[in-house]
């Protein structure tokens, strides 16, 4: 039997050898030397904390200092840091298969997630796509419902529908069914056409098209291939919350018409919304769902397209060209499906709809809390749904730069909180498996902020 031949590995117990000139700089200095971040302006570059640890609801810098993750690390970490029974399955994992190449070849943790998802999934789902991450599942799922239609020969359906306020990715396609705002302006105009609906609003509930009435929006429905959407919150548009009964009605008239209708549920999926999925809420159901960030806990970066039997089934043909023409290196990774069926596993245990339904009562009291800084008008929009709780500061401009940010996330990491307002949004969005007493420590914080502000 031949042995197993590896390229050699490192002593186990040699100490990384660091040039000397590095071994007096701190590992903030040696980011900045070498680390473009994203989302950040790189001429002030605010200083980066290096974080060694993550425990359940922590993260923990280098000098032992915790920081609660009030905004679960962009959304992804829904069971808390580190979770010892993901990490297991995840080590496991990588001792037997760590990567495949993904056609010819498939892997059972790959076929058992498919299996999972499609069992709980808020739809008559058939086919799991897979890739790595939420800008990729909505680029999947836009090239699915565009070369629907082309399959299917149909010269008319020419329209791309999207919300206003609405994101949906960094990428090419995802931008350009994404707002156009300060994150697009300087690839504008190469970005797709769309028709944008208005986004409901609570001065005007309906979702609709400016100045179109009912069957000129029918007319426009009836030529569209697609319409994408965030279902209940709008996330990167600064957690904006709307009805499902506003989303339903529109939905039901894209139905009538035909059109694909793409569910966004990157950031809602795996219990935000109170539900496992926010789609949950609303009768009509999408044609295709999009998930990612909580998908594996947070732990891997994962990216899933589900569609239904009617859109799987344009592409099964005689002519190779109508085949879908895209995969990415690491789709369907082994590791992340085993993090993603740990994850799952964490879901079915009663901690985890206990741990989300304490969250949005919690949650809900605190929106009450916040009710007299709106009645003096330091604060508008108070809201909630499920585990995301936001209002906006009524102070500066509300665009993605303001200084407020600044502000929230200094004082609070100051006091050894982590939050991130979108612009003048404050929001939050912790894993669920926050205590009441974190959750005290939150939102003393923020009215301590509040009080301040109130006081300048
Ligand atoms: C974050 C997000 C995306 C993009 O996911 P990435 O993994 O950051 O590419 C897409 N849609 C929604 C609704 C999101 O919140």
């Amino acid at each position: 039997m031949p042995g197993l031949r590896f390229l050699t590995p490192p002593r186990p117990i040699s100490l990384p050898v660091l040039p000397l000139t590095i071994m007096n700089i701190s590992i903030a200095e040696r980011d900045k030397r070498t680390i473009w971040h994203p989302y950040t302006p790189q001429k002030y570059a605010p200083v980066t904390i290096p974080i060694v640890k993550g425990e359940g609801v922590y993260l923990i810098d280098e000098s032992g200092k915790r920081y609660i993750d009030a905004i679960s690390s962009w959304w992804v970490t829904i069971h808390g840091h580190a979770h010892p029974y993901i990490a297991e399955k995840i080590y496991r994992q990588a001792q037997a298969l760590e990567q495949v190449i993904f056609t010819n070849f498939t892997h059972l943790p790959a076929v058992t997630l498919a299996e999972r998802l499609l069992s709980i999934l808020p739809g008559p789902f058939a086919k799991i796509f897979y890739s790595d991450n939420g800008s990729t599942a909505t680029e999947v799922a836009l090239k699915m419902a565009i070369q629907y239609w082309w399959n299917k020969n149909d010269t008319k359906r020419a329209h791309i529908i999207a919300l206003r306020n609405s994101y949906h990715g960094d990428t090419f396609g995802a931008m350009s069914v994404s707002e156009r705002g300060v994150f697009t302006l300087a690839f504008q105009d190469k970005l797709f056409n769309v028709l944008f609906a208005d986004t409901p609003t609570e001065e005007d509930p309906e979702i609709h098209f400016q100045g179109l009435d009912e069957s000129q929006t029918d007319a426009l429905l009836s030529e569209a291939a697609c319409v994408i959407y965030e279902p209940l919150i709008q996330g990167s548009g600064g957690m904006k919350m709307y009805t499902a009964e506003a989303l339903d009605r529109f939905l039901e008239r894209c139905k009538q018409r035909k059109v694909i209708c793409i569910a966004d549920e990157v950031m809602t999926g795996f219990g935000r919304t109170g539900k496992l999925f926010a789609s949950s809420y609303c009768k009509t159901k999408p044609d295709i769902i999009c998930l990612s960030k909580g998908l594996t806990g947070g732990t891997m970066a994962m990216g899933v397209t589900a569609c239904t039997d009617a859109i799987h089934s344009a592409f099964v043909d005689d002519d190779k060209l109508k085949s879908l023409f895209h995969g990415h290196s690491f789709t369907a990774n082994p590791i992340a499906c085993a993090a993603a069926l740990a994850s799952l596993d964490l879901a079915e245990q009663p901690e985890f709809a206990a741990g989300i339904s304490r969250i949005a009562d919690r949650h809900r009291s605190f929106c009450q809390q916040l009710q007299p800084y709106q009645d003096k008008n330091i604060i508008k929009h108070i809201r909630q749904t499920g585990t995301i709780m936001a209002f906006e500061v009524n102070e500066g401009q509300d665009a993605y730069i303001s200084d407020i940010r600044d502000l929230f996330t200094n004082k609070s990491i100051d006091r050894g909180v982590y939050l991130r307002p979108l612009g003048n949004t404050v929001y939050l969005m912790p894993p669920y498996c926050i205590s009441d007493e974190e959750l005290d420590k939150i939102y003393e914080i923020i009215t301590d902020i509040l009080d301040e502000m109130q006081l300048t």
